[in-house]
């Protein structure tokens, strides 16, 4: 498995769990989204009113389900957690909306892949707090109407373009999470550190998170494994030396990119000059999908000036070119 993928892995469930920020205060970066979130959450609060329907749309592991616990916390109430893919039926959805209390905030991950008739059960319900459930079948059949309690939808997806129109229209509050800098990654390390009981100097921090590809998840991860290297190899505590030996030995490099970043990087170079290639054809080549290109390897790469977007396709930058030491 990709070690610096920034999906969920089985290894992040636990040391998440424990490393999730509970407070505005306590999430690092992101200032856009927070100050914004706070006044909505003070308005809401003093108002002794729901908080409008928030949806962030960003990169995976860049604190979007962290922030909607936030907001619960915040907000004194309850969160709770589906997924787009995870609901089927309408039936399933309405039931969850119907099991929520006054104030509840409904997470729901991947909120673009859940399906049209799902999605129609929403519409109301994050419209008017109500929802029509039909009884009986054939020519008895009838629809009653379900007030619901007055909750907070928080919608996560990796671009809000692959939402519906109707669906995002329906969401108060839109933010666009960003790559965290290298400083913010640097003190969310330190302060993981200091939760698990790692050792870790200035440089240290600083070596792994200029690797982390801007992703909080992916310094945690990173952080584990390095701990475990520095554990078993050196006396335990993480320095740029060990962070360095340990990231080379995970083939990530000083940039954050791995061999698959270089592979789609050096499939541009050798097999299309450098490009522009299409995305379709990129992925054929590469033999990946061109959904996770887009929304998982790309952005990184565009972010940093390896790859640029045109209306023709991706190209790489000289700055790749340096990368690898290839003349053009
Ligand atoms: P997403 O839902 O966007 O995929 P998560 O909210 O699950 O990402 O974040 C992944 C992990 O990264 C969290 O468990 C948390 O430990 C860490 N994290 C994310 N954002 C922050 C932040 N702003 N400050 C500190 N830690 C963060």
């Amino acid at each position: 498995k990709r070690v610096i993928s920034t999906q969920v892995q089985d290894e992040d469930i636990k040391i998440e769990k424990n490393l999730r920020p509970q407070t505005l205060d306590d999430y690092i970066g992101q200032q856009k989204a927070k100050k914004n979130l706070k006044v909505y959450i003070e308005a809401a609060k003093q108002r002794g009113e729901s908080l409008d329907h928030v949806l962030f749309f960003g990169p995976p592991g860049l604190g979007k389900t962290t922030l909607a616990g936030i907001i619960a916390n915040e907000m004194g109430t309850h969160m709770k957690i589906t997924s787009g893919p995870a609901i089927g039926k309408p039936g399933e959805m309405a039931a969850i909306l119907s099991n929520l209390q006054e104030g509840d905030i409904l997470f729901v991950d991947e909120i673009h892949r859940l399906n049209r008739q799902v999605e129609e059960v929403l519409y109301p319900a994050m419209e008017d707090y109500v929802i029509d459930i039909m009884i009986g079948k054939g020519a008895t059949a009838r629809s009653i109407r379900l007030d619901l309690p007055k909750f907070t939808l928080v919608g996560a997806t990796t671009r809000a373009g692959l939402l519906s129109a109707p669906l995002r229209d329906r969401f108060g509050v839109i933010h666009h999470l960003e790559f965290y800098t290298v400083d913010e990654l640097k003190t969310i390390i330190i302060h993981s550190s200091e939760k698990l009981g790692v050792e870790i100097d200035e440089d240290g921090a600083y070596e792994l998170a200029r690797r982390s590809r801007g992703t909080p998840r992916l310094a945690n991860r990173l952080l584990k494994r390095v701990r475990d290297f520095a554990e078993v190899k050196y006396d335990g505590r993480i320095t740029k030396d060990v962070a360095s030996f340990a990231l080379d030995l995970l083939e990530v490099d000083k940039f954050g990119l791995d061999q698959n970043d270089r592979n789609i990087l050096m499939t541009i170079i050798e097999k299309f000059q450098g490009g522009p290639v299409g995305l379709d054809t990129l992925a054929a080549s590469i033999g990946e999908d061109s959904g996770t290109i887009e929304d998982v390897y790309e952005p990184y790469l565009v972010q940093n000036g390896f790859v640029i977007r045109t209306p023709k396709g991706r190209m790489v930058t000289d700055l790749a070119y340096q990368h690898f030491g290839i003349e053009k």
